[in-house]
Parts: C-alpha cells; structure tokens; sequence
C-alpha cells in the first residue's frame, strides 16, 4: 500500500513550530514582516497573494500587499522595491509572477536585497545554494525536501530524477537533493527516452506543466513520486482517460468546469509508488508554509536573535 505524503499535515506541524519563533520575536522586538508586490490584475496571482496575506495574518507575520496597476512602468517597480529594500520591519519582500508583459522582471527581482529575498530567486541566494551557504531557498523545492525528511524518504545515494529544469522548481530543486547526497539526473524537454531515464529513479520529482504525463511507463514499482504540477483538465474525454472513467471525477467536471490534475496520472502513481504526493494537497501547500519559514529566518537574522538563544 502505497503512503501518502500528506502536506497538508506536513504544513500544519510547520507553522505550529514558527509560532512560538514568531511569539519570541514579536515580544523581543517586533513582529516579522512580509511585503507582496502584486502588480495587475491576473486574477491566479491575486488568489496566491491573498492567501500568502492570509496565512500571515494567521500566523502573526506584519504583511503589507502592495498593488500597482497593470500599467507601471520598471522604473517605477523598482522604485518601490527599493522602498521596501529601507524599511527597517521589512524582512522579506515577494513580487508576484508573472509581471506585466512590458515589464523587465529579472531587473525587478534582482534589486531585491539577497537579505530580502523570501523567494530565494536572487541569483546571490541561487549561488549561495549551489555552493551550500545558508540563504533564502526557493520555497517549492524547500517544501519537498521537507516532506521528504519527515516522512523518513531516504535520500542519500538514492537515484533522483528531477524532469524540469525552471529556475524555480527543476534547478534548485535537483540542487537540494544532491545536497542530500541524492544522485541526480535532471531531465527536460530534449532528454532521450525519459520514460527510460524516469524508471531508473528512486526519487522522482515531475515539475513539468503537463496534465498527467508521467504514467505507469515512467514509475518504477516501489518508487517515492513527488508530483509539483499544478494543471486544470476541462475535457471530459481527458478526465476520463486519466482517471479511467471514476465517476466521481466527471461529476467534478460537471460541477466545476475544470479537475485539477498533477504531472503525474495519479492512478498509476498510486498503484506503483512506495510513497507520493497527492493533488492537490500535496506539495501545494508546502510553498506558502516555506515561505513563512524564510519569512521568520530572515527576520530573526535582521533582528540577531536565533530560533533557539
Ligand atoms: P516551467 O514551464 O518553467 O518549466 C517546465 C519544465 O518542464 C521545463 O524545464 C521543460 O523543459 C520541461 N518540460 C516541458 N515539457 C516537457 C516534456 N514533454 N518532457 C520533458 N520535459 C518537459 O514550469 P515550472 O517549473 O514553473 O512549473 C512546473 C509545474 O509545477 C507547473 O505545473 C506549475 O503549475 C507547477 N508549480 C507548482 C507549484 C506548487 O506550489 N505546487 C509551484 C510552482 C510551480 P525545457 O526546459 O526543455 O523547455
């Protein structure tokens, strides 16, 4: 029977432990604070960004949502991250992907201070992960690697397969495992018989965008899958050749005009995996719960008081 890696559970026990962190901050000094930066109106980012809002305000983060119009220019964009960048209970600070088309996004996210960088995106924090430094990590690969060690998933000298190479998920993520002394392959839309590739993995993570594209050819039985896509099915022939006709699917279908699926068709990874990720409710909610985590690491850097002192 294969486990389930729960990270709905996963992310509760996370933000119980920030808690008295955040308690002894607030009572030392003050509490930590988290900018969001949404710009326009794209209405995936602004149901992110409210619920980043929302699980600080649960958690007693100071959040501030900043929301400028579609239309603003880089510099203008700049000028607010370097705002932010001064204020002193600013410990982290968050723009909103995507930005306006017109918009120079890698200009913005790089005139984020590194010790601001809540995401983990500064190309300072990306080398501090390569070479293992401590920093901000990029938080859906940090939640993975989470999960993984609190489920007791083995790492070291497994075979991981990482297919995805974006610098938000693939790259770190391939990153993190080999620092847990995983042996990586990172896989792509040019790799040769990645079916073939996938079933050597022990470990393997799909971050690809593809609604159920790793089916039972990719899995080796007993394998721990790790499924970060996020894809929304609206074809009821689609729906039922994933879920092989589960009536409890098409009535999903019916009532909301789209089923949320992983990379991974989760029939197949339920029945060969030793362990996996569910969506939703696997890796999703690991995100927002790291994102707190470097939310309060940061602040506890900027204000010289340790998790533990
Ligand atoms: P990107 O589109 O940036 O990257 C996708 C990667 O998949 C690329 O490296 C691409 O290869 C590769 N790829 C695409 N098609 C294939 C294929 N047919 N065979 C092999 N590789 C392929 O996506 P992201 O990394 O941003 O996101 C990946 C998924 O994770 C998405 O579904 C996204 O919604 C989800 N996501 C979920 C999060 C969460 O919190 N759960 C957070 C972030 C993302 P190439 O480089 O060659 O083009």
């Amino acid at each position: 029977m294969a486990k389930l890696l729960d990270g709905v559970a996963v992310r509760e026990q996370i933000k119980a432990e920030l808690r008295s962190r955040i308690d002894r901050l607030r009572a030392l000094r003050r509490a930590p604070g988290l900018a969001v930066v949404l710009a326009g109106e794209d209405p995936a980012s602004a149901i992110y960004v409210r619920n980043k809002v929302k699980t600080c305000e649960e958690l007693g983060i100071y959040s501030e949502k900043i929301t400028p119009p579609e239309t603003i220019t880089t510099g203008a964009l700049l000028e607010i991250v370097e705002g932010l960048n001064r204020r002193e209970e600013i410990d982290g600070i968050l723009v909103q992907m995507p930005l306006p088309r017109h918009v120079d996004s890698k200009r913005v996210l790089d005139a984020i201070l590194p010790a601001k960088d809540v995401d983990g995106f500064h190309p300072v924090n990306v080398g501090n992960l390569s070479i293992g430094n401590p920093g901000p990590r990029a938080c859906t690969p940090a939640g993975v690697i989470e999960l993984l060690k609190r489920y007791e998933v083995p790492m070291a000298g497994q075979e991981a397969v990482v297919v995805g190479r974006s610098d938000i998920v693939g790259k770190p993520m391939a990153m993190m495992l080999l620092h847990q002394n995983a042996t990586v392959t990172i896989c792509h839309s040019k790799t040769r018989d990645l079916p073939g590739v996938c079933r050597r993995a022990d470990i393997l993570v799909a971050a690809i965008g593809r609604a159920a594209m790793i089916d039972e050819s990719y899995i080796k039985p007993g394998a721990a899958v790790i499924d970060v896509g996020m894809n929304r099915v609206t074809d009821a022939g689609e729906v039922t050749r994933i879920w092989r006709g589960e009536a409890r699917k098409l009535a999903q279908l019916e009532e909301k005009g789209s089923v949320l699926v992983g990379d991974v068709n989760p029939i197949a990874m339920a029945e060969l995996a030793s362990a996996y990720t569910p969506v939703p409710g696997g890796v999703g909610p690991l995100t927002i719960a790291m994102l707190m985590v470097n939310t309060v690491t940061l602040a506890e850097q900027h204000l010289g008081i340790t998790a533990s002192a």
